[in-house]
């Protein structure tokens, strides 16, 4: 029975045991985060031979902000090491195509699982943790399909599935707070300066360069929010869930930012000439890219 540690679930990405997937699989477009445009399946041409990004230290000074606040929770190891038996595309073309639909699939997947991992960390969602740990472990067993299952899987409903569980923990863990209603809201650039949002509902809200210093963001749900460059300098995210790393990575912020436990202030808050544009609407899409390796 699988635990609920992101490191025993396989959720933290491995750069070391991945075959490159999110720099080759992906495209991206020339953009604030991105100093060039790249179809799906097509090599970075920062990408080296050994899997490596050459440009790794200088990500940010170089264009490319969008690779440092992208995570893949461990899909791009599962894929290569597990689905593909550590055979890369370059020993075998013949398997790419497949190799590249899979991981967007994986990636679901393993993000799916962080979030029910922590889930069943959260108390007052303990009525609902054996549905909880059901849905886990049947999203588990779906990560170790062949790929040839999973490159069809219908993600998206299962991904329904679990979101209408993620619901129930969310209003569970806010129950009784009152907090503001703003799902999926256009907040861009908006000027939250010192606002009241604790306990919020802020799942899927449009964040991008907003200004939140100060904020109470206490117990807000923030599940899929679009911090690109936002401003979080001295807010307080003390118990807020559902944030991951990559969403504070794509933030501003500074020491007196309080987080939860399990995350940790990033590098570029303490250098504020790395931090991340507000300028984020040129890119289509949310998913961001990676931090990539050394
Ligand atoms: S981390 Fe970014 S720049 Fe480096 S190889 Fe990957 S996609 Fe290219």
């Amino acid at each position: 029975m699988p635990g609920t540690n992101p490191r025993e679930l396989g959720l933290l990405a491995d750069c070391e045991s991945c075959f490159g997937l999110c720099c080759v699989a992906l495209p991206f477009s020339a953009s604030a985060d991105f100093a060039t445009d790249k179809d799906a399946g097509q090599p970075c041409h920062n990408l080296r031979d050994d899997f490596r990004c050459s440009i790794h230290q200088q990500l940010r000074q170089r264009g490319f902000p969008g690779c440092t606040v992208y995570d893949c929770f461990g899909a791009g190891q599962k894929v290569s090491q597990v689905t593909f038996e550590a055979r890369s595309w370059r020993e075998a073309p013949g398997t790419a195509r497949q190799m590249y639909a899979v991981f967007p699939v994986m990636r679901q997947l393993h993000e799916l699982l962080w979030y029910l991992a922590e889930a069943l960390t959260l108390e007052p969602a303990t009525p609902i943790h054996p549905e909880l740990r059901h849905t886990l472990e049947e999203t588990e067993r779906l990560t170790r399909e062949g790929a040839h299952v999973l490159e069809k899987l219908d993600v998206a409903a299962h991904r329904a599935d679990v979101n209408a569980l993620l619901l129930r923990t969310s209003e569970l863990v806010r129950a009784g707070r009152e907090g503001k209603d703003r799902r999926g809201a256009d907040l861009i650039g908006a000027k939250l300066k010192g606002a009241g949002l604790r306990a919020a509902n802020l799942r899927g809200a449009y964040l991008i360069g907003a200004d939140l210093r100060g904020a109470d963001l206490r117990q807000a749900d923030l599940i899929g929010a679009d911090l690109r460059g936002a401003d979080l300098a001295g807010a307080d995210l003390t118990g807020a869930f559902f944030l991951t790393q990559a969403q504070l990575n794509a933030a501003k912020g500074d020491a007196a930012t309080l987080l939860p436990a399990s995350l940790t202030h990033p590098a570029h808050w303490a250098d504020p000439r790395t931090a991340p544009g507000p300028d984020a609407r040129s890119r289509p899409g949310r998913a961001s890219r990676t931090p990539r390796r050394r």
